[in-house]
This record gives structure tokens, C-alpha cells and sequence, in this order.
């Protein structure tokens, strides 16, 4: 094979999604985040996966991401788009049946004119200041929405991943000023949020990263697994340079091996110099900058030359890395690009 080879585990995914299920009181929901693709490793699959395991609820960034997950999963779950309606979409949520999270008056009254009576929910903005309606604009619309029976209100944390950030009680209580006394299901809380506790459950939570592998779910099973074949090896005496701008040069006699992915399949070019790879569970250092389409790495201590190298797998999970590219998990795996051969285990 002439390119890596990316595994996804469904079964990992399906047992952390239960995990941060059972993290949660039973009458609270938890769907599923599969925008992206479902972060890279297949919005289809991902989404069939789960429901199959009994999730009901899923959530895309845009409305063109629900046609993959609406074929997979049949009519009945539903899938929300966090971008709510934009221009262009009417047709794509007519047909698909999405239920569009309306950020803006704006979004509101083209959803009405364009769909009346088709489903709706809202977001608001709680103090992020990235998407939804602001405390003012909504409580000038209000009630006039309620009216039209919105299926699902949310908001969203900006600073989740640290507990202890005043940030998130402040989202807290905005959001809870902005829907007090409201006979609508609430959702806060991404996979951070679920972490924090119960206040921040409501009627559904809608992790993403979480179910992937990712932080900060720290007792999350890892989902991918990147092995990527060897090309060529060649035998470098100390002083002589490796790759692009001579960015490294060998200190004592060096083996190289020239292997096939690079920041074409997601491999953060900021990881030159800086990463490692396995073979086996041997520690091998990634020398020289990423290239389009290839890495070049010292196995000098290996006993003999190895198939592939693995970047992402038992010994290296998807934040091990994002820390040697000086990046998050949700990019690691969101970079991995088109050019893997991508098998799929577990799949119930
Ligand atoms: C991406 C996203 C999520 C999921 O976030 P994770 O950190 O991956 O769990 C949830 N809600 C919104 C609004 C998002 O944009």
C-alpha cells in the first residue's frame, strides 16, 4: 500500500459515548457532534454507529454535513445545524428535514418566511461571542419564538476545558437568566461541559471531541489509529542535512527512513523536528520538516528496517501529538486528510 492507513474503532467511539451517557442523570440526553465529518473519521459510519447504540440526537456545523448523516441514520433522528439557516440552505433543511439552531433575528424571520412551521431551535449567546442571540436582541423576540415552539435552546462554553475558570459559572447563570422559567429542553454543554457536572447537564448535552478520544475526556478510549508505510531508507554519515532548508543534520552516522504522509494528510507542518513516531512500541524521532507528502525519520536504533511507522495509535494517542505540533486533538484529527485508506473495527 502506497499510502497510510487510518483505523477507526466504532466500538471505542460507541463506549465513550456511553461513558459520558452514564456521566449524566437519566432524563438527560446526550447526542453526538459530527460536524467535520465527525472530526475526520467518517460522518456516515460515525453516525450509524451510534445510533445504533441508541443515540438519537445528532449536531452539524452546516446544513450541507446533514445529507451524510440523514442517509445513514433513516428519518428519525434528529440533526441539528449549529449555523442555524443560512442564505442557500432553505432547500437542503426543507429536504433533509435538519432542524437549524437560528442564531440571529435575521436567521429567524428567513427561517419562518421560507419554512413556516418546520422545525427550529435557537442559540444564544452567553458571553462567547462568536455565534447566537445576545441577551437583548433576545428577549426583544422572545416570546413572539416561543410561539412558534422552538425544539431545543443552547448555548455554548468558551472556556469548558478549565473547570476552574470563572468563565464558565458566568455562562452558567447567563444562560440560566436568559431561559429561566421556559418549557423548552436546554443544552450548555459540549464534552467540557459535560465534565463539570450535573448544573451544566440540562435536557442534552452534545459532545464532540469526547467521543473521538480526545480531551478533555482523559479516560476516553482512543478511536484512531495512523500507520504510515516506508518509501526508501538511505544511511547518512554525521554532518550531512535531512529535507527542506537542511533543517536537521545527522550528528552521527543516521539511517533514515522516508515514509508516506505529510502535512498533506494532517501531519501540522509545526511538528518538524518536533515529533515522534513507533515502530512497534520503539520511540522513533521525526527529523527535518514535514513535507507535502512525506516524513523522514531516524530509526537508526531500530533493529532492522520496519513496513510503517505509526503516528497515532496505543503508544501515541491524538494529544500526545497535538502537543508535539503545538495544536489541539480536535485538530489532529480534523487535518487528516482525504488520502488515507480508512478502515473501520468494531462496528456493532
Ligand atoms: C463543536 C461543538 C461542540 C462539540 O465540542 P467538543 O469540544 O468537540 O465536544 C458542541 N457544541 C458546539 C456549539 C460546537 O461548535
Amino acid at each position: 500500500m502506497s499510502t497510510g492507513h487510518l483505523t477507526i474503532d466504532l466500538g471505542a467511539i460507541v463506549a465513550n459515548w456511553r461513558a459520558l451517557d452514564a456521566m449524566s442523570a437519566g432524563h438527560v440526553e446526550t447526542g453526538a457532534t459530527v460536524k467535520a465529518n465527525a472530526y475526520s473519521l467518517g460522518a456516515a459510519p460515525v453516525s450509524r454507529a451510534l445510533a445504533k447504540a441508541g443515540c438519537r440526537t445528532f449536531f452539524v456545523a452546516a446544513a450541507e454535513e446533514g445529507a451524510a448523516v440523514r442517509q445513514s441514520v433513516g428519518d428519525k433522528p434528529r440533526v441539528f445545524v449549529y449555523s442555524g439557516h443560512m442564505a442557500g440552505d432553505t432547500d437542503m433543511i426543507g429536504d433533509l428535514g435538519l432542524i437549524p439552531l437560528l442564531n440571529s433575528i435575521e436567521q429567524m424571520t428567513r427561517h419562518i418566511e421560507a419554512l413556516p412551521g418546520h422545525p427550529f431551535g435557537i442559540q444564544l449567546d452567553s458571553g462567547m461571542n462568536r455565534l447566537g442571540m445576545e441577551p437583548e436582541e433576545w428577549f426583544a423576540v422572545r416570546d413572539l419564538v416561543l410561539k412558534q415552539g422552538p425544539k431545543l435552546i443552547i448555548s455554548h462554553l468558551a472556556c469548558g476545558d478549565e473547570p476552574a475558570h470563572p468563565m464558565n459559572a458566568q455562562q452558567l447563570d447567563q444562560f440560566r437568566a436568559m431561559t429561566d422559567g421556559l418549557q423548552v429542553p436546554l443544552s450548555l454543554s459540549a464534552t467540557a461541559g459535560v465534565l463539570l457536572g450535573p448544573e451544566y447537564h440540562f435536557a442534552m448535552t452534545r459532545p464532540g471531541i469526547g467521543l473521538y478520544g480526545g480531551l478533555p475526556f482523559a479516560e476516553a478510549s482512543p478511536v484512531a489509529a495512523v500507520s504510515i508505510p516506508v518509501i526508501q531508507t538511505r544511511d547518512l554519515e554525521e554532518g550531512e542535512p535531512v529535507g527542506y532548508g537542511n533543517a536537521w543534520i545527522a550528528e552521527r552516522p543516521t539511517r533514515i527512513a522516508t515514509i508516506a504522509a505529510g502535512y498533506a494528510d494532517g501531519i501540522i507542518r509545526a511538528a518538524s523536528n518536533n515529533g515522534t513516531l513507533f515502530a512497534g512500541c520503539k520511540p522513533c524521532k521525526l527529523v527535518g520538516r514535514v513535507s507535502m507528502d512525506m516524513l523522514t525519520i531516524d530509526i537508526t536504533d531500530l533493529d532492522r528496517t520496519p513496513s510503517a511507522l505509526e503516528i497515532l495509535g496505543p503508544d501515541q494517542g491524538i494529544d500526545a501529538l497535538a502537543e508535539q505540533a503545538g495544536t489541539i486533538g480536535h485538530e489532529i484529527l480534523t487535518a487528516l486528510g482525504n488520502r488515507y485508506q480508512r478502515r473501520y473495527r468494531g462496528a456493532p
